[in-house]
């Protein structure tokens, strides 16, 4: 009889979104004359920009000629993207980074499961709380933690809470870990991390011999020019710091799927002997054994976000979506609701009315108002008594949830 993996039924059951979509659709079944706003999911909503679009048709019509024809390309990516997001996109930061550095894929969270292949079982993982739930169900996945607490805490993971009086971001851990995992711009808390505090991360990663992953989703919605856009800006974090990247929120490829990492090829980890080992070594052979690459018109559409009128078209997306932003966290804070975030992210996390909890929050405005967000409480214990608003809404129905929320909370 053939065995299952076990670590899989560690797992919680996928409690958070099919519990909100549960809700609605109970409510709407009850009120069918009602209309819900959505700004729940974390999923764009804007059509690719011009530009993208034309390089994307551009290259299926390229597979239709046998000059231009492309089958499998390198496993681990077009130089001509790769070349072109170091230029356009990491030089103007004041980094220099080589193609052998950078590998493109079908987007990040794949990468960021992935990546847990070239990491030995015995690491201790730092996970934060509220995070991105993909890199602690992953870990759980490969076998790394124990069984979860009644709070949903694994054993064996440090986590890492971020709460309003860390300012959301985490404090460094008291106890050895290896692997940290830091995302900023944060989802969901919507916060970022300054040059200062994330030197901090990279001086303790340094002198401790532990690997940061730095998930930089939201990168491009930086607003504040003091904020760093990747962790390379700061000095050493080549040295012990792999970055994820994705063009699903930046350029509205969710449902294209593209994606990068970064492995500086000074980034070590220590063999069971004893001796040093690059992890970028490690990762182009995982990659060009279990990936084949993404596909050729795809990433002629990345690379077309490069380009000169694909930049401000794409700059003019997220421009839209951080209007939203700003729509919810001003219209929320007239009524006197504590939002963190929608300035450099596009997600507001606001603390809950009154102390009430993440869930009962939720009903509230599903009842009161028919608008739909996301429980603090589903990213984690830390976000209990908050809420995630998503900036990526259309804006008619954007201004129409902030009014009837204002109105109701008023
Ligand atoms: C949306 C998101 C990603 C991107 O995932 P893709 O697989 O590239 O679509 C990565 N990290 C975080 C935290 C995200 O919210």
């Amino acid at each position: 009889m053939a065995k299952i993996n076990d670590n899989y039924l560690k797992l919680k059951a996928g409690y958070l979104f099919p519990e909100i979509g549960r809700r609605v659709r109970e409510f709407s079944a009850a009120n069918p004359a009602a209309k819900v706003i959505r700004l729940g999911i974390g999923d764009v909503t804007r059509p690719l920009a011009p530009a993208v679009l034309k390089a994307f048709h551009d290259a299926v019509d390229d597979l239709a000629t046998t000059d231009k024809f492309a089958g499998y390309g390198p496993e681990q990516g077009y130089d001509w993207l790769i070349n072109a997001i170091i230029e356009k996109s990491y030089k103007p930061l004041g980094v220099s980074l080589k193609t052998e550095e950078m590998f493109i894929s079908d987007g990040s969270k794949c990468d960021c499961a992935n990546i847990l292949d070239i990491f030995g079982m015995d690491n201790v993982v730092a996970i934060g709380d509220p995070v991105y739930p993909v890199y602690n169900d992953t870990n759980v996945m490969i076998g790394r933690t124990g069984e979860a607490d009644d709070k949903g805490y694994y054993a064996n993971v440090v986590y890492l809470p971020c709460t309003e009086a860390n300012g959301f971001i985490p404090s460094l851990p008291t106890q050895k870990v290896d692997i940290i995992y830091l995302c900023f711009p944060n989802n969901p808390t919507g916060t970022v991390a300054s040059k200062a505090e994330l030197k901090k991360w990279v001086d303790y990663a340094n002198a401790n011999d532990c690997v940061i992953f730095f998930d930089a989703a939201y990168e491009a919605f930086i607003t504040n020019p003091e904020i760093p856009h990747s962790i390379y800006e700061i000095e050493g974090a080549k040295k012990c710091a792999i970055e994820f990247r994705s063009f699903s929120k930046t350029a509205g490829f969710t449902g294209v799927r593209c994606g990068l990492v970064v492995v500086p090829e000074e980034v070590m980890g220590t063999t069971s002997t004893g001796e040093r080992y690059s992890f970028n070594k490690l990762w182009l052979r995982r990659t060009t054994t279990k990936f084949n690459g993404a596909s050729y018109p795809v990433q002629r559409a990345a690379a077309a976000v490069y380009s000169e009128e694909g930049w401000k078209q794409t700059k003019e997306i997220i421009d839209y979506y951080m209007e939203n932003a700003r729509i919810i966290r001003e219209g929320l804070r007239e009524v006197g609701v504590t939002c963190f975030g929608g300035v450099d992210a596009p997600y507001i996390w606001l603390k809950t009315p009154g102390g009430m909890t993440s869930w009962d929050f939720f009903d509230k405005l599903l009842t009161e108002c028919n608008v739909v967000g996301t429980p603090g409480s589903g990213f984690g214990p830390s976000g209990e008594g908050y809420f995630r608003l998503s900036a990526f809404g259309h804006r008619e129905n954007v201004i129409e949830a902030v009014e009837r929320i204002k109105k109701n909370l008023k």
